[in-house]
Formats: structure tokens, sequence, C-alpha cells
């Protein structure tokens, strides 16, 4: 039996008061749920110290939005898995289909992200999904098996059972657009049909999240779906009543 995990990703949201409201919202409202689920925020770099301060010794883990390859030096701009761990991040995403699009990277820059986060002892996030055009070209599973093969092949064997898939299509991203819990089934089947090419018993084990436009209202069903094992969150992880009441659902 998978335990369910729920993701925030604030994306470039925040301010040091606003986070500290959002924070202590969510944990005053997690209660008992983490019996049954894991829980965490994937914040802008500068938000990592403020997470490691509020959320030490709660149920909530924290962690980054992407990563550098390298580990240190001249790369204006880039963080370091080091710097994510020096702030206690646990997870950090990888490839989301906004670093795709705006930062142009590749699926092969992300399995190596995905790489040297395991490295460092962090949790990758892998994040994949087809456009509007792929999909209605038909051409979704072709898409995110590429996304996905890529960092399979990269990966060694006995670092892919720490890995955390997320599907996102990514016509459902901020759009209020959700896949129906058929469609994000079908999808989150498939992929683990993919990683099981390379072990069944990771692909058994692996935690395959949905994100696009994941709200209280429409996370039951899709989380009640046999291969959706918990959520990765934009808009509704920004407020603590909606982001409960996904993690309770
Ligand atoms: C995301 O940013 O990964 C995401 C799924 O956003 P939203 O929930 O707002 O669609």
């Amino acid at each position: 039996m998978r335990r369910k995990l729920v993701i925030g990703n604030w994306k470039m949201n925040g301010s040091r008061a606003a986070n500290a409201e959002l924070l202590s919202g969510i944990v005053s409202g997690l209660k008992d749920v983490n019996d049954r689920a894991d829980c965490a925020v994937c914040v802008p770099a500068p938000y990592l110290a403020q997470c490691q301060q509020e959320l030490n010794a709660t149920p909530v883990a924290w962690g980054g939005q992407d990563l550098s390859i390298h580990a240190s030096g001249a790369y204006t701009g880039e963080v370091a898995a080091s710097m994510l761990v020096d702030f206690g991040a646990s997870y950090v995403l990888v490839g989301h289909s906004e670093r795709r699009a705006y930062h142009g990277e590749t699926s092969e820059l992300v399995a190596q992200k995905a790489v040297v986060a395991l490295a460092a002892g962090l949790i990758p996030v892998i994040c994949v999904g087809e456009t509007l055009a792929d999909r209605e070209a038909g051409n979704t599973e072709a898409v995110i098996c590429a996304q996905l093969q890529a960092a399979l092949e990269a990966i060694p064997a006995d670092r892919l059972a720490q890995v955390v898939l997320a599907y996102e299509p990514v016509w459902a991203i901020g759009t209020g657009k959700t896949a129906t819990p058929q469609m994000a089934q079908q999808a989150h089947h498939f992929l683990r049909g993919c990683v099981a090419q390379k072990s069944a018993d990771v692909a058994d084990k692996m935690r395959i999240l949905y994100g696009g436009s994941m709200k209280p209202d429409n996370a039951g069903e899709l989380l009640a779906q046999a291969d959706i094992d918990g959520g990765l969150i934009g808009g509704a992880a920004l407020k603590a009543a909606d982001f409960l009441a996904i993690i309770h659902a």
C-alpha cells in the first residue's frame, strides 16, 4: 500500500509575512492526518530558511523547485543540491513544465538533475506531462513516456525507488481545467507500466502524483484512483484551508 503524498508548489509566490501565516495554518490544521499521508511544500529558495525554522519538528516537509546539476562554482543564479540539504529540504521538483517551457530544460537535463538530487539525499519529484496539442494529436503516451525514459535510463536501479513521479498535463496547470479522474488514471497506469519495464517492484512502490488544477472539490475523486498516489498542488497550495482540504481528501 503506497502512502499518499501531497506537495504544494508555491511557484514564485510568497513573502515572509504571508508564508508565516500559511505555514502555521497548515501545521495547525494537519493534526493526525500524518498517519495516512505525507505532506510537503516546495518553496522559492529564499524561503527555505523560513521553512526550516517554522516546519522543523512538524509533520510538514519542505523542498526546492529546481536545482543545479553542478556542485558549486561559476553558475550565477543557480542553487546546488547541497544548499537545499543545508536548509533541511527533503524534496526537489525537477522538470516542472514551466522549467521546460521557459528555461528550455530537456528531458536529459531533467534526468541529470534527478540523479544529482538523489546523490545528495533529496527526493526528486520528476514532472512529466503533455501539452494540449500533444493530447489532441493522440501523442500523450509517447510524450510522457519519452520524458520519463530519459530519467529511467539515467537513474541507477538502486536509486529509482526513492523517486516520486508527477503527471501534470500542461493544459491543466493553472488553467482550472482538470484531467478527468479516468484520464489521469489512464496516464498514471501507463507511467507505472513504463517504470515496471525497469523494475516491477519499484513500479509497484513508486508514488505517482497528479498535478493540474487539483482543488478541494475534485481532489477526492482523483485521489481515489488506483494509480494516483497524491497531488502536486499549485494555486490551491497558497490557501491553508484549500491545501488542508486536499490533504484530508
Ligand atoms: C503546479 O504548479 O504544479 C500545478 C499543478 O499548478 P495548479 O495546481 O495551479 O494547476
